[in-house]
Parts: C-alpha cells; sequence; structure tokens
C-alpha cells in the first residue's frame, strides 16, 4: 500500500546518527519488514536457483484460461488454502496478478459492462482502503468510477462493493453493506490469515483477493492471486492482465511457489518454532499488548476494540490483532496525521480512507526496532505536547 500522504522514505529503521529521539519514525506505509526476521532465521530452506535458461516464454500453460499462471504455483495456492482453512478453492479458476493491486484493477474491468452508457459504481464502506479511490479514478476510466462511501450509496442501476475482512484501515470483520440484486461484490481478503484475525470458517465467496505481501510478507515479490467462481469474469481479468502486463513474472511466481511451499510444509511438520504464522501471531499479539498499553497510559488516544472469535486453524479463541492501528486521537488534538508529525511519527490520516483527520492508520508491520521505538514514544507524549503543538 504505498502512497504519497508524506514524503516517500523508507530510511526510517536505518540506524541514527542524532539518537532514537531524534529519529523520525515512518509507519505511513504497510510495509511488511516484520516478516525478515523469521525468513532468516529459515536460513536456505526458501532458497530458490533459477539457470539462465529457464522461464523465458511468455507462456506457463496454454491448457489454462489463465495461460500466464505457473501449474506449480496454482497448486501451492490450493494446498495453503486447504491447510489453513481460510478459502474455498474448489470449483474456481485462480487469476495471478502482480500483487493485488493488479488483480483489483482487472477485476474492475472485467466486471464492467462494456457497452453501458455510464460508468459502473465502485463502492466500500468507509474507512475503507486509501487505494481504491485512487485507482479506480486514476485514468478517469469511461467504464468505471468511485462512488465513495457504500453506506451512503443512493443511485440505482449496478455497481461494484468492495468488501475488505478484516479491514484495511480498522481490522473488523466485514460484510456487504448493500444488499442489492443489481451488485457485484469482490472481497478483498489479504488480512483473512490466522496471524491477523481468527479463521472462522472457510470463505466461500464469488471473486476474493489474496497476496503473499500480507501472507508471508514478500510484497517485493508483487504476487497476488484471485479465486474466482464464474469462468467468464476469470477470463475477462486474464485479458485485462494480457493487455497491461502480458501476464505475470514467471521469476516471482517460481519464487512464491517455494516461499509458500516451505510455509505449508512447516505448517505440517510437528516443530512449532517454525510455522510462519505461529511467529506472527506472537510478534503481532506482543505488539497489540504493548501499544494497548502505552494508548492507556497517555489518555489521548483511542483503538479500536474486537471480540475474541474461534480460529479453527489455532484451535482457540482470540481477539484480532489487526496489521494496522486505527488510532483516534481524543480531545483537544483535532488533526492526529499532523499532531504525531510533530512527534516525529508519519502516519496516514483518516481523510485518506473516507473519514476524518481525527483518526490515523499506523503500521504495526515493521521491524522490531521500529515499532518499539513508535509504541514508545507514543507512551511519553503528554497533554503538553498538544498544547506546544
Ligand atoms: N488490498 C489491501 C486491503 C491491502 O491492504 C493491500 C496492501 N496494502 C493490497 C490490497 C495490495 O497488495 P499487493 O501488495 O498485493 O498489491
Amino acid at each position: 500500500s504505498v502512497s504519497s500522504s508524506t514524503s516517500y522514505s523508507f530510511s526510517s529503521s536505518a540506524p541514527s546518527v542524532d539518537g532514537d529521539d531524534e529519529r523520525v519514525i515512518n509507519l505511513d506505509h504497510g510495509d511488511p519488514t516484520m516478516y525478515e526476521r523469521f525468513w532468516q532465521e529459515m536460513g536456505d530452506e526458501a532458497t530458490i536457483i533459477i539457470p539462465g535458461w529457464q522461464s523465458m516464454s511468455y507462456f506457463s500453460d496454454i491448457t489454462n484460461p489463465c495461460w500466464f499462471l505457473e501449474p506449480e504455483f496454482a497448486k501451492q495456492i490450493v494446498r495453503l488454502h486447504k491447510i489453513v482453512g481460510n478459502a474455498v478453492t474448489e470449483n474456481r479458476q485462480i487469476v495471478v496478478g502482480t500483487g493485488s493491486t493488479q488483480l483489483f484493477q482487472a477485476v474492475l474491468y472485467a466486471l464492467a459492462p462494456q457497452d453501458a452508457e455510464q460508468p459502473i459504481s465502485v463502492v466500500s464502506a468507509a474507512p475503507f482502503y486509501s487505494s481504491y479511490p485512487a485507482i479506480t479514478d486514476c485514468l478517469k476510466s469511461g467504464l468505471y468510477r468511485w462512488e465513495g462511501d457504500a453506506t451512503h450509496f443512493r443511485k440505482e442501476g449496478p455497481y461494484i462493493e468492495l468488501v475488505t475482512s478484516p479491514n484495511n484501515p480498522d481490522g473488523f470483520v466485514r460484510r456487504s453493506v448493500l444488499n442489492r440484486t443489481e451488485g457485484i461484490l469482490v472481497h478483498d481478503l489479504a488480512y483473512y490469515w490466522p496471524q491477523y484475525t481468527p479463521i472462522s470458517s472457510p470463505a466461500d465467496h464469488e471473486i476474493m483477493l489474496f497476496t503473499v505481501s500480507k501472507t508471508t510478507g514478500h510484497a517485493g515479490m508483487r504476487i497476488g492471486w484471485a479465486l474466482v467462481k464464474n469462468k467468464e469474469v476469470a477470463k475477462r481479468m486474464v485479458k485485462y492482465i494480457e493487455l497491461n502486463s502480458i501476464g505475470v513474472s514467471k521469476d516471482s511466481q517460481l519464487r512464491a511457489s517455494k516461499i509458500l511451499d516451505v510455509v505449508s510444509d512447516n505448517c505440517e511438520s510437528s516443530a512449532n518454532n517454525k510455522s510462519l504464522f505461529e511467529f506472527a501471531y506472537h510478534v503481532m499479539a506482543e505488539r497489540w499488548q504493548l501499544l494497548r498499553a502505552a494508548v492507556k497510559v497517555s489518555g489521548l488516544f483511542s483503538l479500536p476494540e474486537f471480540s475474541p472469535g474461534f480460529c479453527s486453524f489455532r484451535g482457540r479463541f482470540f481477539e484480532s490483532q489487526p496489521a494496522f492501528a486505527w488510532l483516534k486521537c481524543e480531545e483537544p488534538i483535532e488533526d492526529c496525521e499532523s499532531f504525531l508529525r510533530f512527534n516525529k511519527i508519519l502516519t496516514r490520516s483518516g481523510k485518506y480512507f473516507g473519514v476524518g483527520v481525527q483518526y490515523v492508520r499506523i503500521s504495526l508491520l515493521d521491524r522490531d526496532d521500529n515499532i518499539l521505538l513508535f509504541i514508545n514514544r507514543l507512551s511519553n507524549i503528554t497533554i503538553d505536547d498538544v498544547y506546544q503543538h
């Protein structure tokens, strides 16, 4: 989720010459560098070697409607969903994309009626993922148009509703808010994994989007996948990717296959200490615990509360521990993003998510040192800082 509400800098976790008090902490992007530590500990287990002559052709499997999908990657996607139990893969087409970002665009293209006089409306309940409006409208397409908050959508006719569950930015589990027959639902399940939220049952929707970015932390691989029930819709998505990039990097798909293979192998083995989901679950649990304690101490902020749910994968109850903290600044703070920036913490304002400036989204997927420094700094902010600001 790269966007531009603040200056573009990934240097915040480099050793600081000015000391920790001066260091700017950038938690604007959802860059999942938290996972580096896990993969470092895996050593060479997930290493692949690609000889110069390999994966040269544009094509992967011409018998598949998604002809650029590597069969081994498809196999590993099905296997992982089976193990985790978070999505039904039977009777579905798999479409691979350059991140789920490309798949989102492919979905819009595939669902928009080609001969309509008006662009189809695209909506999502606020607060919604800040990239949806930006991506939907960037080319001012005649096929589709962003219409904002689904909760206030009143227009007649067909529309596309994006359901992000758990939601970016606030982490709540969601269902569609509009239940009209002319609506088409797209489920963005980027965070429906057991380190973030209890897996209640295998998701079984028409169109579901996933990404390795938030599953294993490999955002730089730029690989996502869609599970699509309707074959014609899948074919139109494939057509879009054909026009947009003539397929998806095979090197990345091969690497993604290996990564998912290792994740699944380690889930199936009894050695719990090598499970990616256990690792990430415990990191997230600790971060949320520390963050909630810091917020309590300061008295200036509040966080969403989640009720426990049963997770079929972990076999126990727990509360959601989202990838982002959706922080609300209480009075007398007015603009939460600018207040935190004054304290050298870079976040993304609620205004990019269709709500007010009293909210910010803060990534909790950064490296340990950055997150700990952030939580520490947050707990030291006092009411005096508000008046200085
Ligand atoms: N959907 C949601 C809800 C996200 O948060 C993100 C990443 N920030 C994406 C999609 C895009 O992921 P990718 O890296 O696969 O393009």
